[in-house]
């Protein structure tokens, strides 16, 4: 299966930093970087950059027809009006992203609430954007075996969130009706065309050097998937019951959700890490080429 490599910037990178993306770029053409003869391993790398790069970077990215993707690091609940610094899903995806990070524990631990999040995923998605919903526990809430519990949390308040009718949160959202027909199409689009994706990023692992062992990364990562399934069943029975739906979830346990892994991954964990799961998010390796592009390699290398 193609794996999915997201580098997030964060809130680093000036138009200088041209040179290390175009660094990828090259890499990332290189034979070396080949993905291996069956073909269906080779990996998909999207850059998060600030989104003063984005456009600058998507241009590039295209001119010299690179394969690398792009993508936000964030995006506002609304589709447009008075939120004056902030950037639409809509903006992101006119700048040149294929996708957005959404609840980044950096921007949750800066004042998003669950309840943001969740429009924030349905702002994502009605855009036409891939969604990489983040979730992930503390340290004191792992000791006490509540990872699971935690992550089903976030979950079932991003999902919820993202469907519920009445969430109107300034005067510039759509009607309530309008909004429900809209949330569950939305939604049901993303489901069906894979653009849902899910990034277990804990807390305590994010920038500290430490990472969970990788057997707990495997059980986590398909339990969330798991957990994904069973709460978006749910709302499909909810959805045919009330008759709000015109599509059934039916092959929910058949639906294609990739989860990431998150917390500090570099060149040397990256290929055991990546046995495990569908993909990787990277925030300060993803920073250098060189060890980007090692990361790309290892993942090109696993069958
Ligand atoms: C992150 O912030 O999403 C992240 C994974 O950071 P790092 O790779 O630096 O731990």
């Amino acid at each position: 299966m193609r794996k999915e490599i997201i580098g997030n910037w964060k809130m680093n990178g000036l138009l200088d930093s041209e040179r290390t993306f175009r660094e990828l770029i090259a890499g990332y053409a290189s034979p070396s970087n080949a993905p291996s003869p069956s073909g269906d391993n080779s990996t998909r790398l999207t850059i998060c950059p600030p989104a003063t790069l984005l456009l600058h970077f998507a241009r590039i990215a295209s001119s010299m027809n690179s394969g690398i993707a792009l993508g936000g690091q964030y995006c506002h609940r609304a589709i447009s009006g008075s939120h004056t610094g902030e950037i639409s899903a809509e903006m992101l995806r006119d700048s040149g992203a294929r996708l957005t990070l959404v609840g980044h524990a950096e921007r949750r631990a800066a004042g998003d609430r669950e309840a943001d999040v969740a429009l924030q995923l349905r702002a994502a998605l009605s855009a036409g954007l891939s969604a990489v919903l983040c979730v992930g526990e503390r340290a004191s809430e792992r000791a006490a075996g509540g990872t699971r519990t935690k992550l089903r949390e976030q979950l079932r308040a991003a999902i919820d969130g993202c469907l519920a009718d009445a969430c109107k949160t300034d005067a510039s959202e759509i009607s309530t009706s309008e909004a429900s027909i809209a949330n569950l199409a939305s939604l049901d689009n993303a489901l069906a065309d894979g653009r849902l994706m899910l990034a277990y990023e804990p807390l305590w692992a994010i920038g500290s050097g430490e990472t969970p062992g990788y057997e707990e990364i495997a059980e986590t990562c398909s339990a969330l998937a798991a957990d994904a399934r069973d709460i978006l069943a749910e709302r499909a029975s909810d959805g045919a019951r009330n008759g709000t739906r015109d599509r059934a979830w039916d092959g929910t346990s058949k639906l294609s959700i990739s989860v990431l892994y998150g917390g500090s991954v570099k060149g040397s964990n990256a290929a055991s890490i990546l046995r495990h799961v569908d993909g990787l998010l990277i925030g300060k390796a993803s920073l250098d080429a060189q060890e980007l592009l090692a990361i790309v390699a290892a993942s090109n290398k696993i069958d």
